[in-house]
C-alpha cells in the first residue's frame, strides 16, 4: 500500500435518474484511517453515492478506486472480501435469530458461504470467535443470545454496525447510524464510532451536525449529486457557499 494513496478514491462518478442526475460527476477522496462524513441537503446523492461505493447501484459513468484498484464494477460481496463493508441496515437483520446469530452470518456472508442451519462444530465457532469480538466492541456482549428483535432501537443500530466490523473491513460506510436515536443512543454511538476509528477508515452519512463535527476528520459536501466542498470541520464551517447551501448561519460560528 502506498501511505499516499486514498484508501478510496472516486472520480467523477455519474448515476442519473430519468433526467436528474442523482450524482453529477462526483470526486471523493478518502485517506486511511479517517472518519470523512458526507453532509448535504435531502435529496443531494447522499445514499445513492453510499449505493455506488458498496456496489448496489452501479455508476452510468466515472470511476471507483479501493486501495488503487478499480473496483467501479466489481459486486458487493466482493468489494466486502477486499475490505469494503456497508453497515446492515436495520431491515436486513433477522429479527428471530439471536444477537449472536445475526453476527456470525454476517461473518459467513463475508467468507462467501451459502446460507446454512446446520455447519459442523469447528465451522461453527470460526464464524463465532470474530462474532463475539464484535459484539464486545459494539457493547452488546452481554446481549448475545437475546433475540435481535427484542433489542432497543439504539441497540439494533449498534447490531448493524457489529454486523459490519466482524469481518474486521479497512473501510466501513455508516449510512445515518444516529437516525431515530435519542440523545443518549446518539452519545453511544458517538462513543463506538470514536473507539472504531482506531482500526477502521469510516466513510459517514449523517444528518445530525453535532456528530459530524464531533467525529469527522474531513467533511465532503454534496449539493445536487456534486461535492462543493471539502475540508476539516473548521474550514466547512467557515466556507460561505456551504453556509449558503446547507448550514446556514447555526453552524457558522461552532
Ligand atoms: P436524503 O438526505 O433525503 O436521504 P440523499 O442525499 O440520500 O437524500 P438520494 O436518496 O441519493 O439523496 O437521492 C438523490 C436524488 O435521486 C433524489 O432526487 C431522489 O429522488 C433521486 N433518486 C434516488 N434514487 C432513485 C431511484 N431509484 N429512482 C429515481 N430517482 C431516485
Amino acid at each position: 500500500m502506498n501511505p499516499s494513496q486514498p484508501l478510496l478514491s472516486v472520480r467523477g462518478i455519474v448515476k442519473r435518474y430519468g433526467g436528474l442526475a442523482a450524482s453529477d460527476g462526483v470526486d471523493l477522496d478518502v485517506a486511511t484511517g479517517e472518519i470523512h462524513s458526507i453532509i448535504g441537503p435531502n435529496g443531494a446523492g447522499k445514499t445513492t453515492l453510499v449505493g455506488q461505493l458498496s456496489g448496489e447501484i452501479r455508476p452510468d459513468a466515472g470511476q471507483i478506486l479501493f486501495d488503487g484498484r478499480d473496483i467501479t464494477t466489481v459486486p458487493t460481496y466482493r468489494r466486502s472480501a477486499l475490505g469494503l463493508a456497508r453497515s446492515f441496515q436495520v431491515t436486513s437483520i433477522f429479527p428471530r435469530l439471536t444477537v449472536l446469530e445475526n453476527v456470525a452470518l454476517a461473518v459467513q456472508a463475508h467468507a462467501g458461504h451459502s446460507f446454512v442451519f446446520w455447519r459442523p462444530a469447528a465451522e461453527e465457532e470460526r464464524l463465532r470467535e470474530p462474532a463475539r469480538e464484535a459484539l464486545a466492541r459494539t457493547g452488546l456482549e452481554r446481549h448475545a443470545s437475546s433475540i435481535a428483535a427484542t433489542l432497543a432501537h439504539g441497540e439494533q443500530r449498534r447490531l448493524e454496525v457489529a454486523m459490519a466490523i466482524a469481518t474486521e473491513p479497512r473501510l466501513v460506510l455508516l449510512d445515518e447510524p444516529t437516525a431515530g436515536m435519542g440523545p443518549e443512543e446518539t452519545r453511544q454511538m458517538v462513543d463506538l464510532l470514536h473507539d472504531l476509528r482506531r482500526d477502521t477508515t469510516i466513510l459517514l452519512v449523517e444528518h445530525d451536525m453535532d456528530v459530524v463535527f464531533a467525529l469527522s476528520d474531513r467533511i465532503s459536501v454534496l449539493v445536487y449529486g456534486r461535492v462543493i466542498a471539502t475540508g476539516s470541520p473548521e474550514a466547512i464551517r467557515a466556507n460561505a457557499d456551504v453556509r449558503d447551501a446547507y448550514l446556514g448561519e447555526e453552524y457558522a460560528d461552532g
